[in-house]
């Protein structure tokens, strides 16, 4: 069986990367936010230089697919006009930020994202591995807990702040304005210890290992934290949260949310519409909480990705239909699993061939329980029956 290709490193807009429908260009928006005028340009250039299909990324970012090699100059053009270019690629590759989607004015959250954004992309910023990130998470309870970041800013005692190692249970206390520069000497320490040998590695399984931290970053204890489940689509304090079909738009649906407000991304593959009072009615858009396409995940698969053994999204739309409400469906094109890392109670994976296995509370690579199974003979009823096998 062929291994499916480990790459190390994610897609950019400056260096992006080639997938079975063209290249894939992520564009990371300042703050987790796209200003109106942002979000309908962007829509205008997936329509020229894309094949006009837009993913939400699992960091919260946007991005075009289907770009053209010749299109690829014209593009950064066009997204550098509307400032969503990052200055090199190395800066870009850095600038791996997600924030949390519900600040408010004067929470700081949007400040500290910015300041760390300027500290990464300046001269001598830790040159940390492709996957490394930052989450900015300090709009009270934390909600990004079960989100990818390796440098996690969180509420502190009283009105400080945390900044604290993925992995730790402890942080640095600190204030608002040394945030970056605390956070990225807590980089420079995971790169000093060998966190990163051949330039891979993640801090949580570093911490694990057993490197010892320095002293300023455990003497804080973090507030435990039980892993918070996605949120769902419906009102929120800051606007109305729309879920996207496979967190996938079309151009014209991205240019339909951007005459409503500004547009906050969220690693839930949802979209925070700014200031709305009502729940948008376009096509692709979920706003139902109790949609089925809720309870899968799949990534894109055959044939736009080139290891893609099955076409993902038809099958999972199929069984999600008439799957029991809250059993979690994955269903992935290969065993790399990227549209959902973490273990899922179902998880469908494509081998070459095109048949499937079944993995049972697992992951992706997991061992499964079924195996060489055709996905037109599969229905939700026989995986409901798995569920339940001991
Ligand atoms: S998991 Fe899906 S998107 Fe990722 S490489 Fe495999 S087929 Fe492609």
């Amino acid at each position: 069986m062929s291994a499916p290709v480990v790459k190390g490193w994610c897609p950019g807009a400056l260096r992006p990367m080639m997938s079975g429908d063209g290249l894939v260009v992520r564009v990371r928006p300042r703050g987790g936010r796209l200003l109106p005028e942002q979000a309908a340009g962007l829509a205008a250039l997936a329509r020229r230089y894309g094949n006009g299909l837009i993913d939400l990324s699992a960091r919260a970012n946007v991005q075009l697919r289907g770009v053209s090699a010749l299109g690829h100059r014209p593009l950064i053009e066009g997204l550098a006009a509307l400032g969503l270019i990052d200055e090199t690629t190395e800066a870009e590759s850095r600038r791996n930020i997600v924030a949390t989607p519900f600040w408010s004015e004067g929470d700081r959250v949007q400040e500290i994202a910015a300041s760390l954004a300027a500290a990464l992309g300046a001269e001598g910023a830790p040159d940390t591995p492709g996957k490394f990130g930052y989450a900015v998470d300090c709009a009270g309870e934390p909600v990004l807990t079960a989100v990818s970041a390796d440098i996690r800013v969180e509420s502190g005692p009283g009105d400080s702040l945390l900044v604290r190692p993925d992995g730790a249970a402890t942080g640095a206390m600190v204030s608002a304005d040394q945030v970056a520069e605390i956070a990225l000497e807590l980089a420079r320490w995971f790169l000093s210890t060998g966190g990163a040998p051949q330039g891979r590695g993640r801090m949580a399984p570093h911490i694990a290992r057993g490197a010892i931290l320095p002293e300023a970053f455990t003497e804080v204890p973090g507030v435990p934290r039980a892993a918070k489940p996605s949120p769902a689509p419906g009102r929120v304090a800051q606007g109305w949260m729309v879920a996207l079909e496979f967190g996938q738009m079309t151009a014209e649906t991205l240019s339909y949310l951007a005459e409503i407000g500004p547009l906050r991304t969220t690693p839930w593959r949802m979209l925070l519409i700014e200031g709305a009072l009502e729940a948008p009615g376009c096509a692709g858009v979920i706003t139902d909480p109790w949609h089925p396409l809720l309870n899968v995940t799949a990534c894109t698969g055959a044939p736009a990705c080139p290891q893609g053994q099955i076409a993902t999204r038809t099958l999972a739309q199929r069984l999600s239909v008439a799957l029991p409400p809250g059993l979690g469906l994955h269903v992935s094109g290969c065993s790399k699993g990227c549209a959902h890392p973490a273990p899922a109670p179902l998880t469908l994976v494509g081998r070459p061939g095109g048949t499937v296995d079944l993995i049972r509370d697992g992951s992706s690579s997991d061992e499964p329980a079924l195996t060489g199974l055709h996905p037109e003979t599969l229905t939700a009823e026989l995986l409901s029956e798995a569920e339940d096998a001991p």
